[in-house]
């Protein structure tokens, strides 16, 4: 990659942001492609959000990924958001298109597109997701149209009965949030854990005990005990290292117009992982 006056850069804004994988994930697709661009990472304390959209701005960034704590607080300084991403209320990529920047978010489609890879159906499946946060809310958008059935549990019941309930404005498919998990956790073929617990392996509880049987997703991206425990019982196991892939290969074609080389980037993500 030769850096020049022409070199094209797109971001990543976050806080913090030097553990990002993307970067690398990114900066191997463009070189593949043999594309003049550049992927950086930039700290953005969240007092200095909106200044640094203004940035975008004026330095004429192709585009942006945007990572916690600001996929939602980017929103009003965007002037466009597409349907998905205002529906799931944060955005994880966003496009210069002229002199408009427009919010998108990639990460539900690329949950699908990685469930697609793997050759997991969730067609004619009972799919429960645990957890109501902005993780749940991208996936569901398309599991509750695409499984047998979908049920939402969040320790906070008003915020998965919001998500339930913008599910059947929006979609039009009815989603059962139960009181208590063993309500629908015994009776389902694939459940997803879509909260932060595992991250702490040491001290976090199991989001929810996996049965025989089920396929068990885990957004997060990393190994975790329930990954280790479903695998443990034989379930189908899969990570969120495919949406993690995935979004980031949407998102590339959303700034480029081309479909990045998917296994490049996988191989960078494997690298940066090690
Ligand atoms: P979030 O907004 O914090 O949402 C998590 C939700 O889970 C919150 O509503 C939380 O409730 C709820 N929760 C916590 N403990 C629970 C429990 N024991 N049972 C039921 N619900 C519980 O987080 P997020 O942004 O949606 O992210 C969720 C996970 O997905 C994270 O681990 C993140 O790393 C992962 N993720 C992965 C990718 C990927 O590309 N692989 C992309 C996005 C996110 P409270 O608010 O009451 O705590």
């Amino acid at each position: 990659m030769t850096i020049s006056g022409k070199t094209r850069v797109v971001a990543l804004i976050g806080h913090p942001v030097a553990h990002s994988l993307s970067p690398g994930m990114h900066n191997a697709a463009f070189e593949r492609m043999g594309l003049d661009y550049c992927y950086v990472a930039f700290d953005v304390p969240p007092a200095l959000l909106r200044d640094a959209v203004a940035g975008v701005r004026a330095l004429e960034l192709e585009g942006l990924n945007v990572t916690v704590p600001h996929k939602e607080a980017v929103m009003p300084f965007l002037d466009t958001i597409d349907s998905e991403a205002a529906f799931i209320g944060a955005v994880n990529t966003v496009v210069k298109q002229g002199a408009k920047l427009v919010g998108h978010n990639t990460d539900g489609r690329g949950f699908m597109r990685s469930l697609g890879e793997k050759g997991i159906e969730p067609a004619g499946k009972k799919v429960l997701v645990v957890g109501a946060g902005g993780a749940a809310r991208a996936i569901s958008y398309y599991l509750c149209v695409e499984a047998a059935s979908l049920a939402l549990f969040d320790l906070d019941r008003p915020k998965a009965e919001r998500l339930a309930a913008d599910l059947k404005d929006v979609r039009g498919v009815e989603v059962p949030v139960p009181e208590r998990l063993e309500e629908s956790l015994p009776g389902a073929d694939m459940v997803i854990n879509a909260t932060p617990l595992g991250l702490h392996p040491g001290e976090d509880p199991l989001p929810f005990s996996p049965r025989e049987g089920q396929v068990v997703g885990d957004l997060i991206y990393v190994e975790t005990p329930l990954q280790r425990e479903a695998a443990r019982l034989g379930c189908e196991v899969f990570n969120g290292r495919g949406m993690l892939l995935w979004q980031g290969v949407l998102a590339s074609a959303l700034w480029t117009g081309r479909e990045p080389p998917h296994d490049v980037m996988l191989r960078a993500l494997r690298e940066g992982l090690r």
